[in-house]
């Protein structure tokens, strides 16, 4: 099958018109959001604003309402599609790492590339060191998640994202589980992701972090994109009393 053609000019990843409800309360309202290739957006906003439940309808956990999301192209929100295959492209990474405390490092890792994409044991093991080596954890390959920090498993958990190079990364509020101390490590490492040209979508309260690394960062309020521009705009100079009273409250 011919690759698809790399397009720069349009967004990667379009979320468009999007509507989710749980029961009458209206989550995501009309939202919508592009992320070009090699670029990393970031989602801002207060507890409840609809942050955790974009990813999740980006990652097929959640069906929408209503609305388009088009990864390279393709309208992902189509139920003909097979959304373990959809979800391939896409490297999730949750608060609670979820790392399967009865394997080892290396086996959390080259699990669903086994199961989803039937590579063999040695290809799988092969791939697994590489995004290991990656994240700076090679040498814990045999440990089990018990015997790592916190951090440390938040990394095995970012590799066994970045296995079978998804088109995208989504990583939801990675280091508010971690104690202080460890913060810095993965948000040192998502830096060197940005460099390395991978395209993100972030919810984070890490304002520094934001500043530092995000192309655009876009705050939620009410089901919707408020306030979007780049960090020095928004969070610097933000032209809605909203992202003001946000910014105040957590700085
Ligand atoms: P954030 O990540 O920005 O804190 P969430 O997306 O987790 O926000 O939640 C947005 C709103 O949707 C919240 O009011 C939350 O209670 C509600 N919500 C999220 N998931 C569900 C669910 N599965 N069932 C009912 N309500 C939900
Ligand atoms: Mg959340």
């Amino acid at each position: 099958m011919p690759g698809r053609p790399l397009r720069l000019d349009r967004p990667l990843l379009s979320v468009r018109g999007v509507r989710k409800a749980f029961g009458d309360h209206v989550v995501l309202d009309d939202l919508s959001l592009d992320v070009h290739a090699h670029k990393v957006v970031v989602l801002i906003g207060a507890s409840g604003s609809g942050k955790s439940t974009l990813l999740r309808c980006i990652d097929l956990l959640e069906d929408v309402d209503d609305g388009v999301i088009e990864l390279e192209g393709q309208d992902i929100t189509d139920p003909r599609l097979d959304a373990n295959a959809v979800r391939a492209r896409i490297g999730m990474v949750f608060q609670a790492y979820n790392l399967f405390p009865h394997l080892r490092v290396i086996d959390n890792v080259t699990l669903a590339p086994r199961l989803v994409h039937k590579a063999s044991r040695a290809e799988a093991e092969a791939e697994a060191l590489a995004v290991l080596e990656r994240v700076g954890l090679a040498a814990k390959a045999q440990a089990f998640p018990d015997e790592l920090s916190g951090g440390q498993q938040q990394r095995v958990a970012i590799a066994r994202a970045l296995v079978g190079k998804p088109a995208v990364m989504l990583l939801d509020e990675v280091t508010s589980a971690l104690d202080p101390e460890l913060v810095g490590e993965v948000l040192t490492l998502l830096a060197e992701l940005k460099q390395a040209g991978l395209t993100m979508v972030i919810a984070t309260h890490e304002m520094g972090f934001a500043r530092e690394v995000a192309d655009e960062v876009c705050f939620l309020h009410e089901g919707r994109v408020h306030e979007r521009g780049t960090p020095a705009q928004v969070l610097g100079n933000p032209r809605e009393e909203r992202t003001r009273e946000f910014l105040r409250r957590i700085t």
